[in-house]
């Protein structure tokens, strides 16, 4: 059994919908995980916001307005009055929930009911088309079985067992089909894993069911070597171990949500990521073995905030760290990189909710100094410190670029470097140019 997941581009079109059975037809008693459509979430996200701002009208019309791509698209995908039809009234039903939320009082949970809508949507849609040409598919509720538990996170057991379930009760199915990013929380509220979570879905169903393989098929052939956003040239890497993998996509690589390998690692399912587009182009291959001697890809993060506690009294002390680390733990924030010398410990974070209850906290031992708009550039690859130059190679290109901090030697596959944000195409391209020759 392979998990197959589709992203917003992929069944961005009745056409592309199309494509993409095309894909996973040949292919037996599969899982197929979809987003939303292109464009649905984005929608969804701004119609909440005129929902918290009681802004009806600004939401009925941008409701009106998805409401009639939806009608186009249903117009487009099926051939029989019947499948057109069950598809309209399913259209007709959501877009009149949608609008409902107008009449309520706006709050949190129900902003996650409405953005569940577009897998929600989107699967429907699929289900109908598949079943219209004759598949026997088996639609999976997501939000009956992909849980999280009360930290937020997904609860591995849960998830297992409830899926399996839903496996059992369709043996003869020849399909099964399920929303990527949705799912319940511990209070049984919806909830979802956050922008980019179907590859999270894809991932978290391909390690429960020990899939032979996980697959991301997407707009682009396979994770490239830099941001092809920002660098032109990038070419795709056809091969990477699962650290290196988690490394960039946590550090940036949008292509995958940043902790969706965590999973895949973790149940040694390999995956792969693949072009909708071009089909037959090879992709990228992420699974447990290591390439020595080579310097994979670039990426980074943005929205970085850099804190410097300075402190005399760090010298010789011991317990210092502990102290300072458990700030950020008492307000859930996690560290990315960490640099210290003998008087001082630099740390960046990237969530800044609590920024000003840390910095209070941290002044009891220090002084206390913030760096704003700062990036994470990270280059991935063999980094062992036996080997020589390869650090040096990523220093050379970076020395007409202010840096901030760099970690080097946590692991065995990664240098990080911390620049000011308006230097991060500079950054990129030279780091192309030095690594990779482009
Ligand atoms: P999907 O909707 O299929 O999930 P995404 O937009 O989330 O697709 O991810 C694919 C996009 O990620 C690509 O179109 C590309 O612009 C962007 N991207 C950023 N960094 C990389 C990278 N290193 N390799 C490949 N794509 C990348
Ligand atoms: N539809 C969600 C998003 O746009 C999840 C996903 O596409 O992976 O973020
Ligand atoms: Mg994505």
């Amino acid at each position: 059994m392979k998990v197959l997941k589709f992203g917003g581009t992929s069944v961005g079109s009745a056409q592309r919908f199309k494509e993409v059975e095309k894909i996973i037809t040949p292919a037996g008693k599969n899982i197929v995980v979809l987003s939303a459509m292109s464009g649905t979430t984005n929608t969804l996200v701004e119609i909440s916001r005129c929902l918290y701002n009681r802004d009806a009208k600004g939401a009925l019309a941008l409701i009106g307005e998805m409401k009639n791509k939806y009608i186009s698209v249903v117009e487009e995908l099926y051939s029989t009055k019947e499948y057109k039809d069950n598809a309209l009234n399913f259209i007709n039903e959501t877009f009149a929930y949608l609008s409902s939320f107008t009449k309520i009082n706006f709050r949190e949970p129900q902003e996650r009911i409405i953005l569940s809508q577009g897998e929600l949507i989107s699967t429907f849609l699929f289900a109908g088309c598949l079943r219209e040409h004759g598949t026997n598919v088996c639609l999976l509720p997501a939000l009956s079985f992909m849980r999280l538990n009360r930290r937020g996170e997904p609860d591995a057991d849960k998830i297992r067992t409830s899926l399996m379930h839903l496996l059992s009760d369709a043996p003869d199915a020849d399909l099964y089909l399920t929303q990527g990013y949705i799912c319940m929380n511990a209070n049984e509220e919806v909830d979802n894993l956050k922008r980019g979570g179907s590859d999270y879905t894809a991932c978290l169903i391909g390690a429960a069911v020990q899939a032979e393989e996980i697959e991301i098929w997407t707009d682009i052939d396979g994770l490239h070597n830099n941001d092809p956003r920002i660098v032109n040239n990038t070419t795709a890497v056809r091969h990477l171990h699962f650290d290196e993998a988690a490394e960039l996509a946590y550090f940036g690589a949008k292509i995958l949500h940043p902790t969706c390998i965590l999973p895949a690692h973790e149940a040694n399912v390999p995956v792969r990521l693949l072009n909708t587009m071009a089909p037959d182009a090879p992709g990228t291959l992420i699974d447990n073995q290591f390439d020595h001697g080579k310097i994979k890809a670039v990426a980074a993060k943005d929205n970085i905030v850099a804190i410097k506690i300075q402190s005399s009294r760090m010298l010789l002390a011991h317990g210092f760290l502990r102290k300072v680390f458990e700030i950020f733990e008492s307000y859930q924030t996690s560290i990315d990189m960490v640099c210290t010398s003998e008087v001082g410990v630099t740390v960046t974070i990237d969530d800044t909710r609590y920024l000003n209850d840390i910095v209070h906290d941290l002044k009891r031992y220090g002084t206390v100094s913030v760096d704003l708009d700062m990036c994470i550039v990270c280059v991935v690859g063999d980094m062992h410190w036996s080997n020589r130059g390869f650090e040096s190679q990523v220093m050379t290109a970076l020395k007409d670029i202010p840096v901030r901090m760099v970690s080097y030697g946590g692991s065995n596959n990664n240098i990080s470097c911390l620049i000011r944000e308006e230097d991060k195409v500079q950054t990129l391209t030279a780091l192309s140019k030095q690594l990779f020759d482009l």
